[in-house]
């Protein structure tokens, strides 16, 4: 497994894979690795001939308040990992190989960039898009794997690369869960025993609006409020956002009629932890 920390060293590395004629699989991440991000490897393993996974803590997406500093960045024991999934090549850059020219240009995906996460974290999805796109053009793989658990992102993603043209597939994985339901997350960590048990409720209110949901309830204001109940019940845990959404165009849905995203985000203590669910109607 390479281990490149340089754009032009990944750039040689990945065009000798596509003159070898490999399909060059991308699986981006900030690193801290745990079996969520491994689930995307693992599907790239099985797509690709050769995986690619970069790990960066992209600075530009987190707001000045945010958790860049104390981000965890357990680099050693990531790229252990990565070496046992089989992973050929992992890119991880400094920040001012990503960022050393002082640049002005950046991507916003205009009237998604600014809904759920974008909403509550300013700039976020600029900064994301931004990296995802700079990550395409240096790897340039023909598919691209993200976690559903980042939904937001993901709609965002699929925009950018259908209104710019990207020649690549984006792939998405379903969430992978603690044994009691909690959403993989390298945020986890920071959880003490008590805020990790109250961390349960994100899990709990999706759960709630899909039993409502599967009881025949279809208005989203009343799903939606089944779900903010139980969060409700959690003093501790300080509710976000709670949508349900149009997976495709995060705007409010009236009625769930097709596939719909119901997507949290709360914080546990200065945590903030996200999750999500897809209701479908059965036969979709
Ligand atoms: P991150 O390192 O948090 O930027 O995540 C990198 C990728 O892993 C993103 O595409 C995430 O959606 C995905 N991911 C993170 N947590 C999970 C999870 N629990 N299950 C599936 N994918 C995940």
């Amino acid at each position: 497994m390479k281990i490149c920390t340089t754009i032009a060293e990944a750039r040689a590395v990945c065009r000798q894979i596509r003159a070898d004629h490999r399909c060059l699989g991308l699986v981006p991440t900030m690193g801290a690795l745990h079996a969520g991000h491994l689930s995307l490897v693992r599907a790239a393993k099985a797509r690709c001939e050769a995986v690619v996974v970069s790990i960066f803590v992209n600075p530009t997406q987190f707001g000045p308040k945010e958790d860049f500093a104390k981000y965890p960045r357990p680099f050693e024991s990531d790229c252990a990992a990565l070496e046992k999934e089989g992973a050929d090549m992992i890119f991880a850059p400094a920040a001012d190989e990503i960022y050393a020219k002082g640049e002005t240009t950046w991507v916003t995906v205009e009237g998604l960039s600014e809904k759920l996460d974008g909403g509550s974290r300013p700039g976020h999805f600029r900064g994301v898009m931004t990296v995802v796109a700079k990550l395409f053009h240096v790897i340039e793989p023909e598919v691209a794997f993200f976690g559903q658990k980042d939904a937001a992102q993901l709609a965002v993603i699929r925009r950018m690369v259908r209104d710019l043209d990207f020649p690549v597939e984006i792939a998405s994985c379903p969430i992978v869960r603690e044994a009691d339901g909690l959403a993989m997350s390298s945020r986890n960590a920071y959880l003490s025993a008590e805020e990790r048990r109250r961390a349960l409720a994100l899990n709990r209110s999706l759960q709630e609006v899909e039993k409502a949901f599967r009881g025949g309830e279809r208005n989203a204001r009343a799903l939606a409020q089944s779900g903010r109940a139980v969060l409700a019940r959690e003093p501790e845990v300080r509710l976000d956002y709670f949508e349900i959404v149009d997976p495709e165009t995060l705007g409010p849905v009236e009625r769930v009629t097709g596939k719909t995203l119901v997507a949290v985000a709360a914080y546990v203590g200065p945590t903030r932890l996200i999750d999500n669910v897809v209701l479908l109607e059965s036969g979709e």
